[in-house]
């Protein structure tokens, strides 16, 4: 123990579980906690005693102590219990060098039975126990017990500490902001809350701090951090909650490297003090711009873990002026239409058979592909490829240099649309490289993604839809670019040079996850107009959806930017989880749910009536 370590004695306790030590052996003692387990030898009751900071050996005799032998033999597991005695070392060869207290137990004169319970749903004790997931969210308190999610928990708590630490540090300002607002949009559905005092009116929660945060900006704080809850309606997924927990962030006078550079900074200094065990790849970290990213790794939010980079096959397949000349008619004509033909190269894999090979093919249909092309380097330098009979040997030579596989690699190809070909070679890679271990799961590869296309054409609403956030700026070169081809800001089409805008953009990713994403934000008024008009939005459109923000925007913004980070996936990339709900207390299941409290349910048909609602066609109307 330090001189700082704060005491958390009270009457209940002297120590917690996890404290005495050798040292302490002849000193009396009290505990209090769960019992862990419990072994009756008749005469000799052991008890491990267990709180969160540890677990705790008590011995009681019969002989010595008959009434608290009395009280022992009733516990049971899970029953919460007060223990009075003396530290002792244990006997020579019953030590447990697992456990820190290990050398010691407490020989105890009195047992009080706080609280009794039931037969846990599951084993609190056993670390590695296989529990269905539903049964541990309906039982949380118990799952939390659990030493797996204690340790998560505390390392989630550990992760939001040193965010603090860092951005007060650094002269941020930590503000809080409302629940109930108006639509933020982020690109998901809202959730609506009625307003009783407003009848016919709702409130949005938000999607995310942003409009807020940039007013802040106007409002002059600066530096503006917040460990904010945000809430989107969406389907969700391994890595998506109804409702999560960003790390939201705004600096005013600031371009992109500025944020980029103290983002960079906060990040490992966060990673050092929460994890100073795992290994930052490199740093600084990497930067790739969206189309390097897409090119190199066929995704926006590479693993950087492994190599096994996209190859582009296309110069080895045309000929001296550039047309398609391979022999093969697959590369040929997506080569001829404006498609891409790239390759992958999985090390050492030349020896899957047939099945395995075409399992693979399957996996690449259902990322998008029409098919997969493959080349098998032998032992011994033969190649086995169903595609070698229509090049020729020296093409296809010419295709393994390219590639720079070795004997015993297989070559995956796939031609196809340039999207489609990133998708699925993108897809392929992170898959074969976590089958092949190639990704240390120690490291920690943090790389950033920037200069994403400003919008995406959509051709339903004819219109361009801004790629992440609809008030990212413009990369100043092509701010000339924020036009329609027509000359009508109200006509878009997907020709206009607006589709080749560059926005202001970075995300931060780590081991192929996108941790993520802020922007520089347009706060010049003309610009802010003309991207929204891209967006399809009228002016009176704008005002009622940003109407706060643009009123502000009046009365003085400073150049300004930021970024979210997610708090729930750092803290699962950190833990080794795959899916956020490792990391969160209470999280919902996928089809919304919170199985612990019930949620959501009915409303009292009072409650409806307050706010005027009538659920129409609801299969569960409590009012019906
Ligand atoms: N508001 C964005 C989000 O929540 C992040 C940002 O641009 O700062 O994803």
């Amino acid at each position: 123990m330090t001189d700082d370590t704060p005491s958390l004695a009270t009457p209940y306790r002297t120590h917690t579980c996890g404290q005495l030590r050798a040292t302490d052996a002849g000193s009396p003692a009290k505990l209090s906690g769960w019992v862990h387990r419990r072994r009756d030898l008749g005469h000799l009751i052991f008890l491990d005693l267990r709180d969160r900071h540890g677990i705790t050996q008590i011995v009681v005799d019969r002989t010595e102590q008959p009434e608290a032998h009395a009280v022992a033999s009733r516990v049971r597991t899970e029953f919460v219990i007060s223990v009075d005695g003396e530290v002792a070392r244990r006997l020579e060869g019953t030590e447990n060098p697992k456990l820190p207290t290990g050398d010691i137990e407490l020989r105890v004169a009195d047992v009080t039975l706080l609280s009794e319970a039931l037969t846990p749903p599951f084993p609190v004790n056993e670390p590695n126990a296989q529990i269905d997931e539903s049964l541990r969210l309906k039982y949380r308190y118990l799952d939390i017990r659990r030493e797996p999610m204690q340790r998560r928990l505390l390392l989630r708590s550990r992760l939001v500490q040193a965010i603090r630490e860092v951005h007060h540090a650094n002269e941020f300002v930590e503000v809080e902001t409302p629940l109930l607002i108006k639509s933020t949009p982020e690109g998901a559905r809202d959730f609506i809350v009625p307003s009783r005092l407003q009848p016919g009116t709702v409130y949005a929660l938000p999607q995310s701090p942003q409009q807020l945060k940039q007013i802040l900006m106007v409002a002059g704080i600066d530096r503006y951090f917040q460990i904010a809850r945000c809430l989107r309606d969406e389907d969700l997924r391994g890595d998506r909650q109804p409702e999560f927990t960003q790390l939201d962030l705004e600096m005013s006078f600031v371009d992109e490297g500025a944020v980029m550079d103290f983002v960079e900074r906060m990040i490992i200094e966060v990673s050092r003090a929460t994890v100073p065990d795992r290994p930052i790849q490199e740093d600084p970290f990497p930067r790739f711009t969206y189309d390097e990213a897409i090119d190199r790794f066929g995704s926006d939010k590479p693993d950087i873990r492994f190599g096994m980079e996209l190859v582009d096959l296309g110069p080895r397949l045309v000929d001296p002026s550039g047309a398609p000349a391979s022999g093969f008619r697959v590369f040929d004509e997506t080569l001829a239409s404006g498609g891409r033909v790239k390759a992958v190269v999985a090390p050492g894999m030349a020896g899957l058979t047939r099945r395995e090979v075409d399992e693979l093919t399957e996996r690449a249909k259902r990322f998008g592909a029409k098919g997969l092309a493959y080349l098998a380097l032998e032992p011994g330098g033969e190649i086995k490829s169903p595609i070698a009979k229509f090049l020729s040997e020296e093409l296809t030579r010419s295709i393994v240099e390219e590639a720079a596989a070795n004997e015993g690699d297989l070559i995956l190809v796939v031609a196809d649309q340039a999207e489609v070909v990133a998708e699925a070679l993108g897809r392929l890679r992170v898959e074969l490289g976590g089958r092949l271990g190639l990704a240390d799961p120690d490291v920690l590869a943090y790389c950033w993604v920037h200069r994403f296309p400003m919008y995406k054409w959509d051709p339903e609403g004819g219109r361009w839809d801004a790629t992440h956030n609809p008030f990212s700026g413009v990369v100043p070169d092509d701010e000339d670019l924020l036009v329609t081809a027509s000359g009508d800001p109200a006509k878009p089409s997907p020709d206009d040079p607006a589709g080749r805008a560059r926005a202001l953009q970075y995300d931060v990713v780590l081991n192929g996850w996108e941790l993520g994403g802020g922007s520089i934000r347009i706060w010049r008024r003309d610009l802010l107009e003309r991207s929204f008009g891209l967006q399809g939005y009228s002016l009176e459109q704008m005002r009622e959806r940003f109407g706060a923000m643009l009123d502000a925007f009046d009365y003085g913004p400073p150049p300004h930017g930021g970024i979210a980070i997610g708090i729930d996936r750092w803290a699962a990339l950190f833990s080794r989880q795959t899916n956020i709900r490792e990391v969160m207390a209470f999280p919902k299941t996928q089809s919304g749910a919170d199985l612990m409290l019930d949620a959501p349910s009915p409303p009292d048909p009072e409650q409806l009536a307050e706010l005027g609602l009538r659920f129409v066609g609801a299969p569960r109307n409590p009012g019906a």
